[in-house]
């Protein structure tokens, strides 16, 4: 069943107006503007094989907006359909540009919080790498919290910082922290609301708590038509009027919003507010300007797409060799949609952990940089514009000069 639908993922003809009550508010003033049948339920999840990567569980999209709110959440997710665990290998610690992201964002929360010799609270920490780095720069003690997390993955991990491979809930509620980083999560968070009213209540009870926030920017997904940018590991979508909307409602005081890494993210500062007055939101404009998105993008994604398919059948059958630069879920996401399969011939990534594995859908290798030296692409995608200059001094290096194309 699963392996017939390899290559067939479809988009819906026609956006269903079918109602859910929405993941974030609760109301029913929800509806469906984007579809997408049979894609993988993991995206960074190491694949050891072609054949596993092929046949890997598949689930719906059905991306929901609400109109009340402006959450954006898939009203097709099933939970119980994925394994988050260490065979997570999602870190971008190998790219220098975000590397010096990570660090500047780090001295920045150390410098305006005053963390040093505090206590740094991570959810969702992934590998630590993040966690680490504030305990090492204010000398701070740390908790961590992922089911994904790998020992030993991060050498600088010392013994200020403990980890616990498991999903933050209630029952941790009595770990205290001056600083609780909620970073890349909250959109793999199916109902956002259960999970931040935990974070509260662990945030009351230390007086002067602050919280920092960081989710992927949907309103860009939308005005750039980027549907590689929408898989099944992102249930949530936020924008800076529902993720402040949200954080109101769940008794938090939103201090800072504002958007980071070519605008890429959204970068929320909260500290505890008072559960029983939510904050009252001014920036009505962001949310009309926010439905204005949805309609664009449910009218013209599926053009993008064409292009897309066209430009990399073209480039086929040309004679053209073709690679995408990162395998991550953007590659991922990006593939399992357009249905791709000879049309690329192999994946690259400068995380070594990924090399040698396969991209979950179509099957695409992962190879390393080097690779291209013999291979000798006519043509490189890079999947995240962010890294173009990265891209472009490893492939001057490599002594080759493809044409390097960006989504
Ligand atoms: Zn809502």
């Amino acid at each position: 069943m699963e392996k017939a639908m390899i290559g067939k993922t479809r988009r819906a003809a026609n956006a269903s107006t079918a109602r859910k009550s929405c993941a974030a508010c609760g109301c029913a003033n929800t509806e469906v503007f984007y579809r997408q049948k049979g894609v993988p339920v993991h995206s960074v999840l190491l694949m050891e094989t072609k054949e596993e990567a092929q046949n890997f569980r598949r689930g719906d999209i059905a991306l929901a907006f609400c109109e009340r709110c402006g959450f954006i959440s898939n009203a097709a997710y099933d939970p119980s359909l994925q394994r988050y665990s260490p065979k997570c290998e999602e870190s971008q610690g190998f790219s220098p540009t975000f590397s010096k992201f990570s660090r500047t964002l780090a001295e920045g929360l150390v410098s305006r919080y005053k963390l040093r010799n505090k206590e740094i609270m991570e959810i969702g920490c992934g590998k630590g790498e993040f966690l680490n780095l504030l305990c090492e720069l204010g000398e701070n003690t740390g908790v961590g919290f992922d089911p994904a997390y790998s020992a030993g993955w991060d050498s600088r991990q010392g013994d200020r910082v403990r980890f616990v491979s498991d999903f933050y809930s209630d029952k941790y509620a009595e770990v205290g922290a001056d600083l609780i980083v909620c970073k890349m999560t909250l959109e793999h968070v199916g109902r956002p609301g259960e999970l931040l009213s935990a974070i509260r209540s662990s945030a009351g009870k230390r007086p002067g708590s602050a919280l920092f926030f960081q989710v992927p920017d949907t309103t860009r997904v939308l005005y750039e038509l980027a549907f590689w940018d929408i898989y099944y590991e992102h249930c949530s979508y936020y924008s800076t009027y529902s993720l402040r909307s949200l954080l109101s409602r769940c008794g938090f005081l939103v201090t800072d919003v504002k958007k980071d890494y070519d605008g890429q993210y959204i970068i929320c500062e909260a500290r505890p507010g008072d559960v029983s007055v939510p904050e009252a939101l001014a920036g009505r404009q962001e949310l009309e300007s926010l439905k204005f998105a949805v309609r664009y993008f449910a009218e013209n994604n599926a053009q993008k797409i064409s292009i897309w398919k066209k430009k990399l059948k073209d480039f086929h059958s040309t004679g053209y060799r073709t690679v995408l630069w990162g395998s991550g879920s953007k590659a991922a996401a990006f593939l399992t949609t357009l249905g791709i399969t000879d049309e690329v011939g192999f994946v690259v990534d400068i995380n070594p952990y990924r090399q040698g594995t396969f991209v979950a859908g179509t099957g695409h290798e992962i190879v390393g940089p080097s690779f291209l030296r013999d291979y000798k692409p006519d043509a490189v995608i890079a999947v995240n514009p962010v890294y173009r200059d990265e891209i472009r001094l490893e492939l001057a290096s490599l002594a080759i000069e493809p044409a390097l194309i960006t989504l």
